[in-house]
């Protein structure tokens, strides 16, 4: 458990070093600590080493976790793919949701939102590498379900999330031009209009090359948990 302390402290200096390097104000990026796959005692003892927002993909695992941290003061995002069916459990248990790709399912969580609860902030995920990957909103879509999930009135749309297709041995040039493209989408809806401040993107492989690009929150499990099985 003094490695998760260890190992956060060796992130935090690294998030805060590629502020520096490349221009952005200090703290102005958030680490999202992704516990997928992780036992809840991993996530407590991350809590206690001062990180409260924790990025779940799998449902079911989740509220598990949730429910027995719950006398933790943690925040809870939901980043893996959505299924229709499961949106009542994101809206009632998690204060965020980055990936949302559709109209349908940003309905069902509006409605299914909790009076009690704030809005739910929500991520519009964008396919921003094209044919490589399945999940996220096409570039040429995004514009008019932007606008429709901002007017839903249990969601407060904050940003956009993408998941580059990997790529083996790129220079930065070409691991940062996806981001680029996430950043310009993002500045081309402010300019209609919208008010997003989050760019959720990087993840322990790019995660700098995301921050040179304007990233504000990244989202890293394996260099700060080690390997998922
Ligand atoms: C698993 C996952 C991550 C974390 O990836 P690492 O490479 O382990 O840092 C980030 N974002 C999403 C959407 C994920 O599913």
């Amino acid at each position: 458990m003094e490695k998760t302390a260890e190992r956060l402290a060796q992130i935090e200096v690294r998030i805060r070093t590629a502020e520096v390097c490349h221009n952005r104000e200090p703290g102005s990026v958030t680490l999202l600590a992704v516990s997928k796959t992780r036992p809840a005692d991993v996530i407590r003892a991350a809590a206690a080493a001062g990180q409260r927002r924790f990025g779940e993909s799998y449902l079911r695992e989740a509220l598990e976790k949730i429910g027995a941290l719950a006398d933790l003061d943690l925040e809870w995002h939901f980043i893996g793919p959505i299924q229709s069916n499961k949106t009542r459990g994101i809206a009632e248990h998690f204060h965020w949701v980055h990936s949302v790709d559709r109209l349908k399912v940003a309905r069902r969580l509006s409605e299914q939102r909790p009076e009690t609860l704030p809005p739910l902030n929500v991520c519009l995920q964008v396919n921003i590498s094209g044919e490589a990957s399945k999940s996220g909103v096409e570039p040429e879509a995004l514009p008019d379900l932007a606008r429709a999930v901002a007017a839903l009135p249990r969601l407060r749309l904050r940003g956009l999330m993408a998941i580059p297709a990997p790529v083996r041995d790129a220079g930065e040039e070409v691991v940062r031009a996806p981001f680029r493209r996430l950043r310009e989408a993002l500045a081309a809806l402010n300019r209609d209009g919208l008010a997003l401040d989050t760019l959720s993107m990087g993840m322990s492989d790019d995660f700098e090359a995301a921050i040179a690009e304007g990233a504000t929150l990244v989202r890293i499990g394996t260099d700060l948990f080690g390997a998922r099985d």
